[in-house]
């Protein structure tokens, strides 16, 4: 079995504990978001102190999830998160794997006394964890926090850890779609809706919660939509005049980088977001086939990701961001 050393190591260390905390990353997404949940439920039913910190706020398309309720923001709680932190003897960060994910943060996590797990599945581990399972190979978060629960108590999946495991399965598949899904991936999730995950309510709660407003800002973003001449490229820009008019709450935008991609012969969609008040533009890059979209990133925008789904940040002007990047595009190989 892959990982069984870390897993008995990661059991004996949950055995020992009291005090946990878990952190997704910053601007968490469905599987950050649903393997933090589900692993915070598991540890609450074996029964220690166990609390999930977000470093950020996250859309309200999540926020229906099982916990949620309970979950802390650094950002709007900082000294009592910074306190959690400092008492937790065991802190496990979630679906990233470098401490720069997690904002400001990543240093009170450094400097906490409690031994740290990594459980990710992106590439290139940063070396901060006195423990991790760090599997690219893996399409979610989730998936591997299922396997880990299954080894230390199978009992521990009940109907709510369920729910979440569902939840980020099925957003960082795309809906079961995208090259990472498995039969086993499959197999898992059989057994999550025999352990009672609604799969029907689980889609219709994340994919039509719509507001008027959203849709109305999915509409500027398709109409925007350019393709790089001689290239199967395009490019989506949503400016903060845009983002205002739709009065744009954080979220909104989830997903509308994949709209490049129902293009017939598109292989790289990116999406420019212009952020005023930050002075920033974020990108997301989502492709098909061999376009390294994390080396890509990594390489011009501070990013990084997966082969086929990154993210990264400007500090120049949308227009500026957007011609450097058309550019960079042409050249690169
Ligand atoms: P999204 O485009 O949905 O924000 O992110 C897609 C993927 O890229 C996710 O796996 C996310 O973790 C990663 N990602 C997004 N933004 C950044 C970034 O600024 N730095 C790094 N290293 N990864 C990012
Ligand atoms: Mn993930």
């Amino acid at each position: 079995m892959r990982n069984k050393n870390s897993k008995i190591k990661i059991k004996a260390l949950i055995n020992e504990a009291a005090n946990c905390v878990i952190i997704p990353h910053k601007n968490p997404d469905g599987d950050a978001l649903g393997s933090s949940l589900a692993l915070n439920h598991f540890l609450s039913y074996k029964g220690l102190n166990s609390l999930v910190i977000s470093p950020s706020e996250y859309p309200d398309f999540l926020k229906w999830m099982p916990g949620e309720n309970q979950i802390m923001n650094y950002d709007k709680e900082k000294e009592s998160s910074i306190l959690k932190i400092k008492k937790a003897d065991l802190i496990f960060t979630l679906d990233f794997n470098d401490l720069s994910r997690a904002g400001d943060m990543g240093e009170k996590i450094k400097e906490s006394k409690g031994k740290i797990v990594m459980i990710d599945h992106h590439e290139n581990p940063k070396n901060y964890a006195h423990e991790m399972i760090s599997q690219p190979e893996i399409g979610s978060t989730c998936e591997i926090i299922y396997d880990l629960i299954k080894f230390i108590d199978v009992k521990g999946i009940n109907s709510i850890v369920a729910s979440c495991l569902y939840t980020g399965i099925m957003t960082d598949s795309g809906s079961f779609r995208y090259p990472s899904t498995t039969a086993k991936t499959h197999k898992i999730i059989s057994d999550l809706i025999n352990r009672g995950a609604k799969n029907f309510e689980i889609h219709e709660k994340i994919y039509d919660t719509f507001s008027h407003n959203r849709l109305k800002l999915l509409g500027i973003a398709l109409k925007n939509i350019e393709k790089i001449e001689y290239f199967p490229y395009v490019i989506i820009t949503l400016s903060q005049k845009e983002l205002d008019s739709c009065s744009f709450k954080k979220g909104d935008t989830e997903g509308f980088v994949n709209y490049g991609l129902n293009i017939k012969g598109i292989s790289l969609s990116i999406i420019l977001i212009e952020n005023k008040k930050e002075n920033i533009v974020k990108l997301s890059f989502r492709s098909k086939g061999n376009f390294f979209t994390n080396i890509f990133a990594e390489k011009y925008f501070e990013g990084g990701g997966h082969q086929n789904a990154s993210g990264g940040i400007s500090y120049e002007s949308l227009l500026k961001t957007k011609k450097r990047l058309v550019k960079l595009l042409k050249s690169h190989i």
